[in-house]
């Protein structure tokens, strides 16, 4: 299953960042078979790289790390994504560790040797928290939107939209009336921090067709602002 396959189902995508391969793969299985969609490098440089580029909902990233060490990865990732989960695996014993990651914003931690029992509870009680950080349903305009079941209402019809899409709408939603700028969109809900030209044009392509599925009058309810971005009227 590609990974946009994967948000469109609505599964929670966890990134794993953890060198050891064994250790790897058995944290992918747990993950997968308990409906999550994990993604994995073996590295904190292809850790951070993937985590600052895409959309994932948490991120369980291994402190001894070759190279980029989690405590870097988890400082950066926090700094530019402050609503990110993360869950940091530390070794056992290792007081330090555990009060570095936390000082560093890391969210909770699990040592090592872990249980999975222990493991996905920590995942489930994160991405709960995390879900209740951001409400589950939201209004834009005429619709209501199911941020968590991916889909909006209004007057019986109901449409079903992507994860990105509800971010967006999300965002639209809390600035009303304001101009928010394609660089803003990237970093939000793209999580892109050193965007270029084909990324900009990433942002209209799923505006229109985010338009298509919303507009119900003649004018869009998401305007152009020419050269800057976008501005809601809802
Ligand atoms: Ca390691």
């Amino acid at each position: 299953m590609s990974d946009e396959t994967s948000q469109q189902c609505g599964k929670p995508r966890i990134l794993v960042v953890e060198d050891e391969e064994s250790i790897r793969g058995g944290l992918c299985d747990v993950l997968a078979y308990h409906g999550w969609a994990p993604a994995a490098v073996g590295s904190g440089e292809e850790g951070l790289d993937r985590g600052l580029r895409e959309k994932f909902d948490l991120v369980i990233l291994d402190l001894m790390l070759p190279g980029l060490s989690g405590l870097d990865v988890c400082r950066r990732l926090r700094h530019q994504i402050p609503s990110l989960p993360i869950l940091m695996l530390t070794a056992k014993g290792s007081e330090d560790d555990i009060v570095h990651g936390l000082r560093c914003g890391a969210d909770d931690y699990v040592t090592k040797p872990f249980s999975v029992r222990e493991l996905v509870a920590r995942v489930e009680a994160l991405l709960r928290r995390s879900r209740e950080a951001a409400p589950e349903t939201f209004d834009f305009g005429p619709w209501e939107i199911d941020a968590a079941g991916l889909r909006a209402t209004a007057a019986e019809r109901t449409i079903h939209l992507s994860g990105r899409e509800v971010e967006l709408l999300r965002i639209f939603g809390q600035q009303a009336d304001r101009v928010v700028s394609r660089r803003t969109l990237l970093q939000e809900v793209w999580g892109l921090i050193n965007v270029d030209e084909i990324e900009t044009r990433t942002v209209d392509v799923h505006i229109a067709k985010l338009r298509k599925k919303i507009d119900t009058g003649e004018t869009s309810m998401i305007e152009t602002v020419r050269g800057v971005g976008y501005r809601a009227t809802v």
